[in-house]
């Protein structure tokens, strides 16, 4: 399990700085989420002003 940032993801760079892990860093357009490395705490989809963090089925 793990979150996934959705295309509704702005680039703000919110969640980055939120993720304990530092498992966000910025992609293509939008910033995305390291499947391997995120321990599925909800940090970033509290943080993030368009809820694009999502947990992953
Ligand atoms: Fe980081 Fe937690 Fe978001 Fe995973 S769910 S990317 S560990 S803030
Ligand atoms: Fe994208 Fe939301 Fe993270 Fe901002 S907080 S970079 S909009 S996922």
């Amino acid at each position: 399990m793990a979150y996934v940032i959705s295309d509704e993801c702005i680039g703000c760079g919110a969640c980055e700085a939120e993720c304990p892990v530092s498992a966000i860093s910025a992609g293509d357009g939008k910033y995305v989420i390291d499947a391997d490395t995120c321990i599925d705490c909800g940090a970033c989809a509290g943080t993030c002003p368009v809820s694009a963090p999502n947990p992953q089925d």
